[in-house]
């Protein structure tokens, strides 16, 4: 069973608004939060609209994320730029992820808006699929422009060669949920990014609840390589499947 966590912690499940805002919860705050849903069973996927008012969405949104990336219409998608001088410093297991969470200062721009990196988080299997691909991992790089609208940008880890880039955070997985690190080797995340920042867009949601609509998704084509071991690490840490199920895509149109 997972330990009860002692550590002050913030989470992008609860409240999401808060994490946004970089503000800290209670651990008692995190574990209601921590138990409110999950990935199987009575407060599965299939549940979560029935575990809280709040959660509606998740039932009855019609651009729920994630999806499976298929029937794709060629457009002319503007290059996105990514400004990221500042590193994050913060690993977090909050239960249902692992976390790094960034200080102020790392920009997104895309369609002439700028959104700030907040924190990015991983999923495994991955989340999103490709032509009904799924990847071992993917990675959720989370933005927010000054108004609370966010763009998430989706990268896909394929088997292969160790990452080097994830090795600081991995290095101090934390492997209970309430455990947090502060990283003795900042961690950068345009070491993340695959060569070619080319991407599918398409507009969705949070991934967990309350599954709130209106995000910005961008998932980049080119996948990043992940070592076999990294991705058991993770599964240390995330000791089960945290990926929800791909949801109707409904009359969206998904671009590249
Ligand atoms: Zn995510």
């Amino acid at each position: 069973m997972l330990k009860k966590p002692t550590a002050v912690i913030s989470s992008l499940t609860m409240p999401w608004v808060a994490l946004l805002e970089g503000m800290a919860f209670s651990p008692e705050a995190f574990s209601e939060d921590r138990e409110r849903w999950s990935y199987s069973g009575k407060r599965g996927p299939a549940y979560w609209a029935t575990l809280d008012d709040d959660f509606a969405s998740c039932g009855q949104g019609k651009n729920q994320s994630p999806i499976n990336l298929t029937q794709l219409l060629d457009g002319e998608l503007p290059e996105i730029e990514l400004h990221y001088p500042t590193q994050g410093d913060k690993v977090i297991n909050n239960g249902h992820t692992v976390q790094v969470n960034f200080p102020s200062g790392n920009i997104l721009r895309m369609e002439g808006q700028a959104f700030e990196l907040k924190q990015f988080h991983f999923h495994s299997p991955s989340e999103n699929t490709i032509n009904g691909q799924s990847f071992p991992l993917e990675a959720h790089f989370v933005h927010a422009d000054k108004r609370g609208n966010l763009a998430v940008v989706g990268v896909m880890f394929e088997q292969g060669a160790a990452n080097e880039g994830l090795q600081p955070a991995w290095n101090q997985l934390p492997l209970h949920a309430g455990g947090q690190e502060t990283l003795d080797v900042p961690i950068d995340a345009t070491k993340l990014m695959p060569s070619s920042l080319e991407y599918y867009r398409f507009n969705g949601s949070l991934t967990t609840p309350p599954c709130t609509e209106g995000v910005r998704w961008l998932v980049l084509k080119e996948p990043v390589s992940i070592s076999k071991e990294q991705v058991e690490a993770f599964q240390r840490a995330i000791p089960f499947d945290n990926n929800r199920p791909v949801q109707p895509v409904n009359a969206r149109v998904i671009v590249q």
